[in-house]
């Protein structure tokens, strides 16, 4: 299979800086997008300095190792789950050490979510509400589960996903790098196929744009065209904050 891929943040129409990164690297088949927070700078650091350690660390260890394992194999993909998982470890101690270190950085914190794409699976870890999504045969479905307040109460049954919409509290995450020594990621496996689409994103699409305009932007765009117009129309709708989309196409060729 092959990958076209193609990544954009803008900072939106309110938000005075942009504190969201990403990364897209086609070789590693690696890509991820972070959405920071906290005062002066620290959401802007916090989130560069998570997709940066997490390329260093994965680059480091696909030059390490054989990375081609045969076709269906799956105990290799537990192994590089783990990388991953490693890799947010890091990523979360050394924005801890940074914020401990520079005065003005206490509190900065970013999420993260990643996706790793091995023959016919994609490895997914996540910390925070920025999303993974795959699109196939026309349907988005959303690969990762938000770390926030409201998330956590429509699975718990409390609220429904239509008030948890309209609430005020639907920014406050649960999770996220750089606030605590240990972070709980959630890794996930799932296969995916020729013609589908994976979409990373932050909450700067998904609060202005919802699944089903996500899904006709999808359908039928490449993906430098997706990425653009997922944007545009973010911003369209009032670009409140910033904005960060990746798409990658799986094609024959
Ligand atoms: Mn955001």
């Amino acid at each position: 299979m092959m990958i076209r891929s193609a990544a954009k943040t803008d900072k939106g129409r309110k938000r005075p800086q942009n504190e969201d990164a990403l990364l897209r690297d086609d070789r590693l088949r690696l890509y991820a997008v972070a959405d920071g927070v906290g005062g002066h700078e620290g959401g802007e650091i916090a989130s560069a300095r998570a997709v940066a350690t997490l390329a260093r660390v994965m680059q480091g260890a696909s030059a390490a190792s054989d990375d081609t394992p045969p076709q269906g194999v799956a105990p290799g993909d537990r192994a590089k789950l783990s990388l991953l998982q490693a890799a947010f470890a890091r990523a979360n101690g050394e924005i801890c050490d940074e914020a401990a270190r520079v005065p003005g950085l206490a509190g900065m914190g970013t999420t993260l979510t990643a996706v790793l794409l091995r023959k016919d699976r994609a490895l997914i870890c996540h910390v925070g509400d920025s999303r993974a999504y795959l699109f196939r045969a026309g349907e988005l479905r959303q690969l990762t589960d938000d770390h926030s307040v409201v998330a956590e109460q429509v699975r718990a049954g409390k609220i429904t996903a239509e008030e948890a919409k309209r609430s005020p509290h639907r920014h406050v995450i649960t999770r996220a790098l750089g606030i605590d020594r240990e972070v709980e990621s959630d890794e996930r496996t799932t296969p995916v196929r020729e013609g589908d689409m994976l979409l990373l994103c932050t909450d700067g699409l998904t609060e202005m744009v919802d699944d089903a305009a996500i899904a006709r932007v999808l359908a039928g765009s490449h993906p430098a065209a997706a990425v653009d117009r997922l944007i545009n129309l973010a911003n369209e709708r009032g670009g409140v904050d910033n904005i960060t989309a990746v798409v990658i196409a799986l094609t024959a060729r």
